[in-house]
This record gives structure tokens, sequence and C-alpha cells, in this order.
């Protein structure tokens, strides 16, 4: 894809225009640039995203998970929510794995924009105006790599690989059908969802 392509994906997934997805994106490639991979079609690869959730510019990984292809659905992107602007993508055939991470002097420049004081003002992304959103957008997409971004050396993590759940079976209690790794057995031997047997996953 190409970058103008990518941005207008992310843009229309993301739901309002901000400075924090476009950083993912931007990052999100640099991973994939650093290890010499494509976009992931399926779970060729695999991001651990360090970033959390009730803080400022969380926006960041909705910008990785489109560069990267690494998404909630397909299950190869997961959140250690250590409350970081950091992810690692790695390479799942390969183990080679990359961390990037945003600059510090960078990120603590962009938290102190009129973006983020209208954020904390409780003005919602959306209804900020363009004329403050826009040029901040712009200058992240002409920005060099080397000026907001860590990346670090390409390294090698143990690949854990695990084979996807073909069967499902119905519920005995609901009906619905269930994936059976997650099928409980009750004293009588009916199989049954988690939310009908009563006891967490
Ligand atoms: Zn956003
Ligand atoms: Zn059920």
């Amino acid at each position: 894809m190409r970058f103008e392509e990518v941005l207008e994906l992310g843009l229309k997934f993301h739901g309002h225009k901000c400075p924090a997805m476009p950083l993912g994106l931007r990052a999100g490639l640099a991973s994939i640039k650093a290890l010499g991979v494509e976009r992931s079609q399926d779970k060729e690869l695999h991001v651990k995203a360090e970033t959390g959730k009730g803080h400022a510019a969380g926006c960041f990984l909705d910008g990785i998970m489109i560069a990267t292809g690494c998404t909630y659905g397909k299950s190869n992107i997961e959140k250690l929510y250590y409350n970081k602007m950091a992810f690692t993508l790695i390479d799942q055939k390969t183990g080679r794995a990359v961390r990037v991470s945003l600059k510090p002097d960078f990120f603590e420049k962009a938290l102190a924009s009129p973006f983020v004081q209208k954020r904390k003002a409780g003005i919602p992304p959306q209804n900020i105006e363009p004329e403050v959103t826009d040029p901040l957008v712009g200058r992240i997409l002409g920005l060099a790599d080397e000026a907001f971004l860590d990346v670090g050396p390409v390294h090698t993590v143990e690949v854990k690989k695990g084979k996807g759940v073909f069967t499902a079976k119905r519920c005995a209690s609901c009906g619905e059908l269930t994936f059976v790794n997650k099928l409980r057995e009750t004293e009588s031997g009916d199989l049954v969802c988690i939310p009908c047997s009563g006891y967490e996953g």
C-alpha cells in the first residue's frame, strides 16, 4: 500500500483526525521497514504494545494496527498496559523483533501541544478545530523517522506457535455455537459455554 492509502485507511478506521494515530502509522511502518517484512496478511507478524488505556495518545495503537496488519480480530496484537508509547514487532516465522518507541523529548513536546490542551479541557478530538489539528498532523507526516522515533536493534525472541481451533459445538444450555476449547463440562456431563457455566474463563 502507498502511504497515502495507509493514511486514508487509518483515518477512516480510527474515526477522527488526531496527531497520535498518524504517529502510530509512522511508527508501525518504521518497524516493518526495520525487519524488512510485509504488512501482516494473516498472523505472520505479532505486536506487543506497551500502551494502556485511560491515557493521552492511546490512538497511537490504531495507527500501529493499520500499518502492521496486526489486529485484535486476528489476535496477533496484545497490550501490555505499561502506559508507554512503545511497541515490539515480531516476525513469527523467524523470531526477529524490533522495539520502536517515541523519543521522550518529542513526546513531551507533543503532550504540551494545543491539541492535547483542548483534550485535557474535555473537548472530544473530532470537535477540535482543523486549524489546530491539521498543522500538527501535517508536521508529523513530514518528519524524518530519526526526529521522533527510537528504533531499537533487531533481536531474536522466542515465538510460541499455536494452532487455531476450527471445531465448534452447541452449548447444551443456550444453544449457541461455541469453539470447543472454551466449552466446559457440567456435573451431568453436558457441554456448556462460559457464560452458562457460571464460572470464569
Ligand atoms: Zn485519535
Ligand atoms: Zn451457553
